[in-house]
């Protein structure tokens, strides 16, 4: 079995690349939207204190990582970028990946930042040194002792395999979409894809029009909608360059668009009945077997998992070299993946190629298991006996000066990041800033405050139709518990944000560090 290598180290040689600070104020991790956004947002305020992390060889996060056939953002691209850097050349209303990754690597540049960050350099361990009032980061490269530690490490950086039996003994060629084998050819081959998520709907239209047979694994058939794409025309890119006033009322306009779907998320479920109507429309308009269309039509409400846009997907699995497989797979074989028919039996579907898109490991993140506090407890400790959560999803109760950007229930399922990532990074600045003018060395979450916050988050969940719209997701944790999604509108949590409330916190003065 051949896997695809998951990082790749920096192109400089170790000693060709910049030091690695012993000791800074503001360690940065990662340099997706979340770090780069730090990173940009500390510059501007004037902080030239901080260093940041990168395992990989460049700048991007997710959008580095994911170069699959097909990959593309479904959140308009003027939204889906930062608002201090509007981008009035995207190309079409949905970006394909390549120019957003440009785009990430272009604002990196353009804001100075590059000179900050330390690629090739992982995180290890942080361990919070109570003392001194700092974290001690052990990282690939060396150790750096930081007063405030900012993890910006992302919900969709690790892969996640299914183990299935036999796995190893595959002798073929199996990869992940986040990690895609450019370099294996899938012309004529038999190839497997398990998932059907919005990473796989992206790249089965491709895998179906090189491979000599697809066999799509489907647990769980997905609502999809049309996409209504479009190239941005020459006149509209010359009207946002020339007046950008425009490109932010168009900005203004997408986003109320998109908050507009909360009603029928969070508020009224029921309206989500008039969006199934359009997508089973497209349903019967693309697939005609009716029996290819039972395999494929979705048995929970729409909005409980993550709607998918495609007008390829299901035209692709019409084709006569596509087969969708929905009874649950035995094991693989060296040659094979096994499933088991309804009457029992073993039915064996002969690939050369397996190509996983099952998602990433968001409900359980493993930066966790690399985080202790100060009594040497970690993050993922404090999580499997308490819950995954935080305080506004950012900061945690007995982890003083740690920074979680898009953490605990600000996830979405209906716009941008981009926006909450932009509303965590104002918080910590706010936090930044408030500390020097308290003599505050270090804060951390009131467990109260903490847990008050978490209660009202999870009382909001409980109608909504990710929580009650019949499915299973990664929305939800073991415990049926909604730990990755934000309740309602993005407003009020940016509001919420603009203030850093230090009552909230536990503090300690700045003599505990000097003393140290
Ligand atoms: P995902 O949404 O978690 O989908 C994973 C798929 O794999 C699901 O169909 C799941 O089935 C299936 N699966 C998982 N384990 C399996 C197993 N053991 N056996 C069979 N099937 C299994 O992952 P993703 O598609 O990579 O997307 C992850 C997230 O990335 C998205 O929700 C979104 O936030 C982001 N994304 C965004 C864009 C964009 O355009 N902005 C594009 C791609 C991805 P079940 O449904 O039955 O669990």
């Amino acid at each position: 079995m051949t896997i695809h290598a998951q990082h790749q180290p920096g192109p400089q040689a170790p000693d060709a690349r910049p030091a690695l600070p012993t000791r800074v104020r503001v360690l940065v991790v990662g340099t997706g939207f979340a770090g780069l956004g730090t990173a940009i947002r500390l510059r501007q305020e004037g902080e030239r204190d901080f260093a940041v992390l990168e395992r990989g060889a460049t700048v991007g996060g997710t959008w580095r990582d994911n170069s699959y056939p097909g990959c593309a953002c479904d959140v308009p691209s003027h939204l889906y970028s930062f608002s201090f850097a509007p981008n009035p050349h995207w190309s079409r209303a949905f970006s394909p990946q390549p120019e957003i990754k440009a785009y990430l690597e272009r604002t990196a540049e353009q804001f100075g930042v590059l000179p900050h960050v330390h690629f090739g350099t992982e995180l290890l361990a942080a361990r919070y040194d109570d003392v001194a009032a700092v974290w001690r980061v052990e990282t690939s490269r060396g150790v750096v002792t930081a007063e405030v530690l900012v993890l910006g490490s992302g919900g969709l950086s690790e892969p996640s395999i299914p183990s299935l039996p036999g796995l190893e003994r595959f002798e073929g060629t199996t990869f992940h979409s986040a990690t895609w084998d450019h370099e294996h050819d899938l012309t004529g081959r038999r190839v497997a894809v398990i998932g059907t998520g919005a990473s796989a709907i992206q790249f089965v239209p491709h895998v179906q029009q090189r491979a000599a047979r697809l066999t799509l694994f489907q647990r769980t058939a997905p609502w999809v909608m049309p996409r209504r794409d479009r190239a941005i025309t020459a006149l509209e890119r010359r009207l946002f360059t020339a007046v950008p006033a425009l490109q932010k009322l168009n900005r203004a306009g997408i986003y109320v668009g998109r908050e507009s779907w909360l009603i029928g998320f969070a508020v009224k479920p029921r309206l989500m009945a008039i969006a199934e109507r359009i997508a089973r429309l497209h349903l019967r308009r693309q697939v005609p077997d009716p029996v290819l269309r039972d395999r494929l039509t979705p048995r929970f409400r729409l909005g409980c998992k993550r709607v998918l846009l495609s007008n390829d997907y299901y035209p692709a699995l019409s084709q006569p070299n596509a087969e969708v497989v929905t009874d649950p797979i035995l094991e693989v074989t060296a040659d094979a993946v096994v499933t088991r028919a309804p009457d029992g039996r073993r039915l064996e579907h002969p690939v050369d190629t397996i190509i996983f898109g099952t998602g990433f490991q968001v409900s359980d993140p493993p930066i966790a298991a690399r985080v202790y506090g100060p009594d040497g407890r970690s993050l993922k400790q404090e999580w499997v006996e308490n819950g995954m959560a935080a305080l506004h999803g950012i900061t945690m109760a007995g982890f003083p000066n740690l920074f979680l950007l898009v953490g605990p229930n600000t996830g979405l399922g209906h716009t941008s990041i981009v926006y909450m990532i932009e509303a965590q990074i104002a918080y910590v600045l706010g936090a930044l800033a408030q500390m020097p003018v308290l003599g505050v060395a270090s804060v951390a979450p009131r467990r109260d405050v903490q847990d008050a916050w978490n209660a009202d988050l999870q009382e909001q969940l409980a109608g909504t139709v990710w929580n009650a719209g019949g499915c299973s997701s990664w929305y939800l944790d073991s415990n049926g518990r909604n730990t990755t999604l934000w309740p309602t509108f993005t407003l009020p949590y940016r509001r919420t944000l603009s203030r850093f409330d230090v009552t909230q916190y536990e503090t300690t003065p700045v003599r505990v560090r000097s003393a140290a």
